[in-house]
């Protein structure tokens, strides 16, 4: 892969803001949290994560809008100052101290909205799966670029995915995915400074009795009831494989699934750009198919939400066409 500025620099900013979740999941995610379901360190890695890639974006490159999934007008509230410190403590970790005024003003960038004449911009999930995040299990930081309305380039951090080693086995925690359009998928240490990464690809079989699917933990994001009967149809009997945030589409990319699910629960519900540019073109560089739940394919030209679509299917490929007219038999 060719070692553009754009993914430097955007592979730099999710190490960064991979440090700062990670410290925050190791310091404010405690028993007592999870058991009063206290969202607070989810909201502090949120913001944190959000200021320091705004930041390292804005620096290389002025001029592109970002559409975050955050903004700052909550922690501007003075009811929420404990938080905002909180904020400015978890981004001084990460680089040089700033002033609150800084992290503010680094978290307002990302408020873009695109429209059908923005050229390039850049869409961010700062934490996507932050339930995941709060049970100290998968989530993910996911980055992308988008050029008149094609996902160029996208990363995704995921802290809590453990490598794959050479020998199958699964190694040190913390993978980063990086793809390029064209240039495929690269996979590369969360916690080291290298750009050498080796690249993936997607599994090769072609029975989707032996395929393995992944879908959502919460069955709120995705129709479980309706992805069990899409499974029978497939003749797929392992179990599915639950996990929150685009690690689904990292584990797709690397071969560990051969599909991700996403089903629509509710008629309204509009994807949000910033839970697929990234993990989309992750899977598609390391030869995968990605198209809504009726085999269209993602349309990035809409805003902020993929209004044109519904659903994900995502698979290698060789097995697309059955999966969509699976899905397409169970939800009509
Ligand atoms: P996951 O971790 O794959 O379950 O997805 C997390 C994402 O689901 C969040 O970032 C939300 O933007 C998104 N989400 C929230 N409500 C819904 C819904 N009703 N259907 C699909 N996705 C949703
Ligand atoms: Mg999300």
């Amino acid at each position: 892969m060719q070692i553009t500025h754009e993914i430097k620099v955007a592979i730099a900013a999710v190490r960064l803001a991979s440090t700062a979740t990670q410290a925050v999941q190791k310091s404010l995610v405690t028993e007592d949290t999870l058991e009063k379901k206290d969202r607070s360190p989810v909201t502090v890695a949120d913001f944190a994560s959000q200021a320091v890639i705004c930041k390292a974006l804005a620096e290389a490159f002025p001029n592109d809008p970002i559409v975050g999934e955050e903004d700052a007008k909550e922690l501007r509230e003075p009811g929420n100052v404990t938080l905002l410190n909180s904020v400015v403590t978890q981004v001084a970790k990460t680089q040089n101290a700033a002033s609150q005024d800084e992290v503010l003003s680094w978290i307002d960038r990302g408020g873009a909205t695109p429209d059908s004449k923005t050229k390039r911009y850049w869409t961010l999930d700062p934490i996507d799966g932050t339930k995941g995040f709060l049970r100290a299990e998968q989530y993910a930081i996911a980055l992308a670029l988008i050029e008149d309305g094609q996902v160029v380039l996208g990363i995704l951090g995921c802290p809590n995915l453990p490598a794959i080693n050479t020998d199958g086995n699964t190694g040190e925690q913390g993978v980063l995915m990086a793809a390029l359009l064209g240039q495929g998928t690269i996979v590369l240490p969360l916690n080291a400074a290298t750009y050498d990464g080796t690249p993936v690809h997607v599994s090769d079989i072609h029975d989707t009795a032996k395929a393995r699917f992944c879908e959502s933990v919460e069955s709120g994001h995705s129709n479980q009831n309706d992805s069990a009967k899409v499974a029978q149809a497939l003749g797929i009997t392992a179990d599915p494989v639950r996990m929150d945030s685009q690690a689904k589409y990292a584990a797709v990319a690397r071969g560990e699934a051969s599909i991700y699910l996403r089903l629509p629960t509710n008629a309204d519900y509009r994807e949000k750009i910033w839970d697929h540019a990234a993990g989309s073109i992750v899977v598609k560089e390391a030869a995968g198919t990605v198209t809504d739940a009726f085999g269209k394919p993602l349309d990035f030209t809409q805003g902020r939400t993929l209004k044109h679509n519904r659903g994900i299917i995502a698979t290698n490929s060789n097995i697309h066409n059955d999966v969509v007219a699976a899905v397409g038999q169970v939800i009509g």
